[in-house]
């Protein structure tokens, strides 16, 4: 088998759902497991944490179908609603829970509820801030009291809100939308929702009824910078490979497409079989960091689509077949996006369906 592959750390999921609850004190903590659970696998997710977590959050109305499909029977929030009546009637059909946005999709649900197969839960997200989605704060009250009063509307109605800026503390940004959010529930009644993993970290006045944390619960800190509220957290994935080639290069060799890099001294190359098809960036360059047997050492030469090539000169411990890490337990998915210009996020939920997920059974 090809020696490259996402090893997940299921214990350690448990774990940062365990810091992510106790941070939110008596607040419930909604596990936000949309894309794929952030590229780690929904199913596997949702099933190590079926015992811990009241209530998950996916994107879209297919993610919810295939949860249930999948048999978990966890309550879940679609973040996105839906987009018209038949995605309605599905999910009233599987009792799942909808995030509203707007008017319109306020509108839409009372007009349906008479003929729905089923009653949904609803969260109504108020716009805050952020501006991409969001219900005005002058029409939330007159929302939530009719939503209350329709039969097609299970339990409680929770009024959440989405912040843009938690990931900097410095950021007066979040001071602003919770301000905001407190005038616009006003005397209310209402169960709040607020906080994502940044929020939950380090702004514990956004902590409420129920929280939100996605990235955290994969053990990765949602900072922009490094913050010490993220050091209990614990990597659940490590993409992992082998060496399978090793050789010397004099000064002044090329290495790699479009030879657009070249030696600079006598150096021992390992060539690593990882590349861009399996979601190592291609924008990562020269100098990122790769770990190689218990050290660091840095990529050289383009990634290519299957091989990267890394600089073992000092690592006497690079034999072929020595383990690599690209990122995760030993060396962060921060640093390794940072350097190819992005953020973790976004290299998790770009892991390629190519590379194999070993779920390592949590203990309890
Ligand atoms: C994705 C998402 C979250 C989780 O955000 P993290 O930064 O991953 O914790 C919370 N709430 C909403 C509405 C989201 O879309």
């Amino acid at each position: 088998m090809r020696p490259t592959a996402a090893h997940l750390d299921l214990e350690a999921l448990r774990h940062n759902f365990r810091l992510a609850a106790r941070l939110g004190g008596g607040g419930r903590t909604l596990a936000v497991i949309k894309a794929d659970a952030y590229g780690h696998g929904a199913v596997t997710v949702a099933r190590a944490l079926a015992d811990l977590a009241p209530a998950f959050g996916v994107a879209c109305l297919e993610e919810a179908v295939a949860l249930r499909e999948a048999g978990i029977r966890t309550p879940l929030l679609v973040l996105g609603g839906f987009r018209d009546r038949e995605e309605l009637r599905e999910a009233a059909a599987r009792r799942l829970w909808l995030m509203l946005e707007s008017g319109e999709q306020v509108e839409e649900l009372l007009a349906a509820a008479p003929g729905l197969p089923g009653a949904v839960g609803v969260w109504l997200e108020v716009e805050t801030g952020m501006h991409r989605l969001g219900l005005p704060a002058e029409q939330l009250a007159s929302c939530y009291r009719r939503l209350r009063a329709c039969p097609a509307v299970a339990g409680e109605v929770v009024v959440a809100t989405h912040l843009a800026c938690a990931d900097d503390p410095e950021d007066p940004m979040t001071a602003r939308q919770l301000a905001r959010f407190r005038a616009a529930l006003g005397g209310l009644d209402a169960p709040a929702s607020i906080a994502n993993s940044a929020a939950l970290l380090a702004f514990p006045e956004a902590r409420a009824h129920w929280n939100r944390p996605g990235y955290l619960l994969y053990g990765n800190s949602p900072f922009a910078k490094a913050h010490p509220a993220a050091a209990g957290l614990r990597p659940v994935l490590s993409l992992r490979s082998r060496i399978i080639a090793l050789r010397r290069v004099a000064p002044g060799e090329a290495v790699g497409y479009g030879a657009s890099w070249r030696a600079p001294r006598p150096l021992r190359l390992a060539t690593v079989p990882v590349g861009y098809a399996d979601g190592y960036p291609r924008t990562a360059p020269s100098g990122t960091p790769v770990w190689v047997a218990g050290r660091r050492a840095p990529l050289v030469g383009r990634v290519s689509m299957d091989l990267i090539t890394v600089d073992v000169t000092d690592v006497p411990e690079a034999a072929v077949g020595a383990e690599v890490e690209l990122w995760g337990a030993h060396l962060s998915v921060n640093e390794v996006a940072a350097a190819a210009g992005t953020i973790g996020y976004e290299l998790l939920v770009r892991l390629s369906p190519r590379v194999p997920r070993l779920p390592l059974p949590a203990r309890s």
